[in-house]
């Protein structure tokens, strides 16, 4: 179901735009992005754009999910974190795309809601955990890679102390309403860090995030 729309999301809305990487956009293309999302919204799935999910959350545009999978530089070895899992599409794409992953999300419904359709499309090694994750899982840590999917407002020092030396986190830095996209490498001595263009995600709510 949805193959063509897919396959036109990925041809049209990431290679034309520059995503080149052959595992993203594989597993771009293979993910049944519509089960994730509510019957309502689901015709809505394969669109160039954020399409809201309960609770005042959405899931975010396809671009900007390739982008920032692109930009953590995943490999199949890799132990995941992602700060703000929400429906569980994400943590589908990189079930296919690392060893293990492991989303964090605030609000239980969602947290709980999101398990079936990774249960639906065999995401065997992803686990959902329900919390305010913003100071990631020092229980699970450390990670070869971290993305988080929602706003924070200056580089989350609790998840880079998370991250392998050699590691790389991907975040949305900046205000409530905008931010730049920020790809943090940890090194010996240090981050390095790089940015790649303006965007909008919802704010991280916590104690390393904004306030509610
Ligand atoms: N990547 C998700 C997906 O595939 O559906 C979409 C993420 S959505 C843009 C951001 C998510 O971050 C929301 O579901 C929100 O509830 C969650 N969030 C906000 N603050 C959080 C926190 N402190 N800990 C965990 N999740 C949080």
């Amino acid at each position: 179901m949805y193959e063509s729309e897919r396959k036109q999301m990925v041809e049209f809305q990431l290679k034309r735009r520059g995503i080149s990487d052959k595992g993203v956009l594989e597993a771009m293309h293979s993910v049944p992005r519509h089960l994730f999302l509510s019957e309502t919204t689901r015709s809505m799935a394969y669109g160039d754009f954020a399409v809201p999910i309960t609770n005042n959350q959405t899931i975010s545009q396809p671009y900007i999910v390739a982008q920032m999978l692109e930009l953590l530089d995943l490999n199949k070895s890799d132990r995941v974190l992602e700060v703000g899992s929400g429906s569980g599409y994400v943590l589908a794409l990189l079930s296919r795309l690392v060893r293990k992953a492991i989303g964090l999300e605030r609000i239980p419904e969602l947290a709980e809601k999101s398990r079936k359709p990774l249960k639906e499309v065999k995401a065997d090694n992803v686990i959902v955990i329900q919390g305010d994750g913003s100071e990631g899982k020092v229980q699970y840590a450390p990670f070869d890679k971290i993305l988080v999917s929602a706003a924070v407002p200056e580089p989350p020092k609790k998840l880079l102390d998370q991250l392998k030396t050699g590691g790389i986190l991907v975040a949305p830095i900046g205000s409530r309403m905008q931010q730049k996209l920020v790809r943090i490498t940890k090194l010996p001595n240090g981050y390095k860090e790089t940015y790649h263009g303006d965007c909008a995600f919802v704010p991280l709510i916590g104690k390393g995030g904004f306030e509610l």
